[in-house]
């Protein structure tokens, strides 16, 4: 069994929460911003990945067409993570917990000898 240990969960997941909800503090100040428009701005953000991904799928295959990069990419795939962690604040989901039991529970589904250990998990 392969175990990784989870030592700096606080400073990855709780920095993004703390620096969206005051970063939203500014954007939104009435609160006006609800779960639907947030579940609507994931599926802009996954597809807006999506496109920079099929940007790349067409260059490799050398079809014509615009480009996109590994940093634009990045960029989108960045966007996914922040609006999935606003949406999990709204309904004051653990991200980072629910991440390492996902992952924990697919490696045990398919046997797979890889876990994510977290003392707070
Ligand atoms: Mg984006």
């Amino acid at each position: 069994m392969h175990e990784f240990l989870s030592s700096n969960r606080t400073n990855v997941f709780e920095t993004l929460r703390n620096a969206s909800l005051m970063r939203q503090s500014f954007w939104d100040p009435d609160k006006k911003i609800s779960l639907e428009y947030r579940g609507l701005e994931l599926g802009g953000e996954s597809g807006e990945a999506q496109n920079k991904l099929k940007k790349l799928a067409r260059e490799a295959m050398g079809l014509r067409g615009s480009r996109s990069s590994r940093a634009e990419v990045a960029e989108e795939l960045a966007d996914v993570i922040i609006v999935a962690d606003l949406i999990a604040g709204m309904l004051n989901i653990d991200l980072w917990s629910e991440v390492v039991k996902k992952f924990n529970k697919t490696s045990q589904e398919n046997d797979l000898p890889v876990r994510i250990t977290s003392g707070e998990v």
